[in-house]
């Protein structure tokens, strides 16, 4: 049976177990050397110094490839070299579309760093195809989509727009982070490339800083082998294999993120100190219908909006079980506040116009059991009514 005839949660759990040929172990050995010597004069083994490629690394890559149904993968030191990589294809005078409610390295990057070199961005609703049609401009090279976005769940059509792009000879690449390819797979939809912060799900205990990037299409493979050499932000053999230990589990883990979240949704919806609750897996949430369609399920991430303001400090004061912290995809639950944490580099007026506010909180559901995570939450947000509201406190 080849790697490829065989379900997803078969290759996961197997990522670089029949690679070893030589002792047969189950798991594929750490190779730190980064230098192979060569059997002769215009010979090698495949591997010649550790940049350009490495064998635990490789055994990531080949597999990353395969679970987004690419060509290529390139494993990076993390999500955000994943990214300057790819943006590096472009070139002074390129002009590229970008999700509106965009995370917020990503924004800086091309805002602080991109900028500099002449490569500009225009942020539009990536699913509104007249917006995305508005800003198109002769020298837009690349539609770079978050699908669904961090913090407020925006949902993109990745079909509609690859076939918008593919009509002008634009790139599509989609940041595949929050959904990882067991639940979406960007490539088999039409777009060209996938980038990811391994960092989160992919890795999933909040221990190892990755990103990958996969490619569609002999050319752009190259393209981006030439990049990733050149720049050399490359991911080291240690994390290689830290990372893809955390991947074998991908599949028992996310059904168990999805199932938590949405718990945690319904529960929320419910609670009168709550205003709003973002989730594409509510059947009212705009998204919901291109979420079902384009993916199998949903991500342990979500958002949602206290009624008042004065809620938040204490809330996260009094959680216990639930962390206070950026980042997001592991399987501990963390809670953090965007406007003044992962999104402080947006300016205001995008935050706000979007939606990303001060009664806005975004919760990673962790793999915990969901009756303490309700607990935990529940106490704190009624120990946040006390103090705001005085009154007694219901243990
Ligand atoms: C975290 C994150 C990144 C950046 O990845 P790092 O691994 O932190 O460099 C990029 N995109 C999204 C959606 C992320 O959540």
């Amino acid at each position: 049976m080849s790697d490829k005839e065989l379900r997803i949660e078969s290759r996961l759990a197997q990522i670089g177990s029949v690679e070893e040929p030589v002792t047969g172990a189950v798991n594929y050995p750490i190779y730190q050397a980064t230098a192979f010597r060569h059997p002769r004069l215009g010979q090698s083994t495949g591997f010649d110094y550790a940049r350009t490629k490495s064998p635990t690394r490789k055994v990531l890559e080949d597999a990353s490839a395969l679970l987004e149904s690419g060509d290529a993968g390139f494993a990076c030191s993390s999500g955000m070299a994943a990214l300057q990589t790819v943006f590096t294809l472009f070139s002074q005078g390129d002009h590229l579309i970008v999700s509106l409610d965009l995370y917020g390295g990503t924004y800086r990057l091309l805002e602080k760093i991109l900028s500099k070199y002449g490569v500009t961005a225009s942020y539009v609703d990536t699913n509104d195809l007249d917006a995305i049609e508005t800003v198109r401009k002769p020298n837009t090279k690349a539609v770079f989509i978050e699908t669904p976005t961090n913090p407020l769940m925006m949902v993109t059509d990745i079909e509609a727009v690859s076939l918008w792009a593919r009509k002008h000879e634009i790139l599509t690449i989609v940041d595949n982070t929050l959904l990882t390819p067991y639940f979406q797979r960007p490539l088999e939809l039409g777009a060209d490339i996938v980038v990811h912060s391994a960092t989160k799900y992919l890795g999933g205990h909040n221990d190892v800083l990755a990103g990958l990037i996969v490619t569609k299409g002999e050319k752009l493979s190259e393209e981006i082998a030439f990049l990733h050499n050149s720049i050399g932000a490359v991911l080291g053999p240690t994390d290689s294999y830290q990372l893809m230990r955390g991947m074998k589990t991908l599949a028992l883990r996310m059904e168990r993120h999805e199932s938590n979240a949405l718990a945690m949704a319904h529960y929320l919806e419910k609670h009168p100190q709550i205003a709003e609750v973002f989730h594409p897996g509510l059947p009212q949430h705009p998204g919901y219908e291109i979420q079902n369609k384009q993916s199998s399920g949903n991500t342990g991430i979500f958002s949602f909006k206290v009624t008042d303001s004065r809620y938040v400090e204490p809330v996260l004061r009094h959680l216990k079980l639930i962390a206070f912290a950026e980042s997001l995809g592991g399987v501990e639950s963390l809670m953090t506040y965007p406007a003044i944490q992962t999104h402080a580099d947006i300016p205001l007026e995008i935050r706000e116009a979007v939606g990303v506010d001060d009664r806005l909180l975004r919760f990673s559901v962790g793999i915990e059991h969901i009756d303490d995570l309700i607990e935990d939450l529940g106490r704190a947000l009624e120990a946040a009514r006390v103090e705001v509201e005085g009154g007694l406190v219901h243990e």
